[in-house]
């Protein structure tokens, strides 16, 4: 199984997953340029997509959705709620490219299992997403306003978990966002900071992972770095070596590494 992070970021996000022949992006932010480049990068031709897994509707998850689907003839999956607020967001779709499935109710792309579970954001019903292919497990969880037991089960015994790492709360708080919009970011359905995120992978080294991407970084309040040394530190204070622990970082506007994993 082979996963790209294209991009990352609170500007665009999409994933590249290619399991034998079964090929798959979560998320379609940023321009169809932008993503059908980076996929020429990997050599992958946009005409094998089989499927555009959609976590929520905001405009940085879906924004070449509608345009990827009409030029290659993909279909879009995401559940009920989403497509009710992304459809007239996206644009002509053809009614086969249409797939619609229940949050919780695991299906298949070809031989690659999917289940898509809840995660708490100020969106319509929004999801992450465990693919598993050949006894490996994928997970990728972005857009997470806090974690809760639920989350961690969802995720625990990954082989590799890409979870956001979105901003660093004292640059949040002094940065210059309006008052309501840090609340938001702050709140139990925005997103994780650096500090929630270390936590939340410090829990899961104890149930099965310990390879991990740190993905959605904001632009303003946020910068790669630091990401990386809180979510190390909270790990050490929680007396797991950074030898024990695969830690890397996903880019707002370029591919991230190429992770085969077996
Ligand atoms: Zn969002
Ligand atoms: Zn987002």
């Amino acid at each position: 199984m082979l996963f790209c992070p294209l991009f990352s970021g609170s500007s665009g996000n999409s994933s590249y997953i290619e399991a034998g022949d079964t090929h798959i992006l979560i998320d379609a932010g940023l321009t169809g340029k932008a993503i059908t480049e980076a996929l020429g990068q990997l050599k992958a031709d946009p005409c094998y997509i089989n499927a555009i897994l959609i976590t929520h509707e905001h405009t940085d998850h879906i924004n070449a959705a509608g345009v990827l689907s009409r030029r290659y003839d993909i279909p879009i999956y995401a559940n009920a709620g989403t497509w009710q607020a992304m459809l007239p967001l996206l644009g002509n779709i053809s009614r086969k490219n249409i797939r619609v499935f229940e949050t919780e109710r695991d299906f298949y792309i070809n031989d690659v299992n999917i289940t898509p579970f809840k995660t708490p954001h100020d969106s319509k019903e929004s999801v992450g997403y465990s693919l598993q292919y050949h006894g490996i497990k994928l997970s990728f969880m972005t857009d997470i306003g806090h974690i809760n037991e639920y989350l961690l089960c969802a995720v625990e015994n990954s082989d590799l978990l890409l979870i956001e790492a979105n901003h660093d709360v004292e640059l949040l708080k002094a940065g210059p966002y309006p008052y309501h919009l840090k609340r938001r970011i702050l709140s139990d359905t925005g997103h994780l900071s650096n500090e929630n995120a270390g936590k939340a992978l410090a829990k899961l080294y104890n149930r099965g992972v310990c390879s991990a991407l740190l993905g959605h970084l904001s632009h303003e309040n946020n910068f790669e770095q630091l990401a990386m040394e809180t979510v190390r530190s909270v790990l050490r204070e929680n007396d797991i070596p950074d030898q024990c622990f695969n830690l890397a970082m996903t880019h707002r506007n370029r591919i991230g590494g190429i992770y085969e994993i077996e």
